[in-house]
């Protein structure tokens, strides 16, 4: 599965760090980063994994709703 972030909408509020610091960490540009991610040309940012973990933590928590999970 595949674990999905629209960087670009990030309003670096920190949360998804705070629940799931193995999968976010913020950038020096104030917006959090999906750890191990391929950034594509939009700034979006994709990273396979086996297992959804903290991530769907991540997504519940994200106030702009920009972390989204596709099986
Ligand atoms: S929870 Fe959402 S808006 Fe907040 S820092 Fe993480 S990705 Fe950005």
């Amino acid at each position: 599965m595949k674990i999905f972030q629209e960087r670009p909408k990030c309003i670096g509020c920190g949360s998804c760090a705070a629940v799931c610091p193995d999968g976010y960490e913020m950038g020096e540009d104030g917006l959090a980063t999906l750890k191990g991610g391929e950034v594509d040309e939009t700034g979006n940012v994709t990273l396979e994994v086996n297992e959804v973990g903290c991530h769907h933590e991540a997504a519940e928590v994200c106030p702009v709703q920009i972390i989204s999970i596709q099986e």
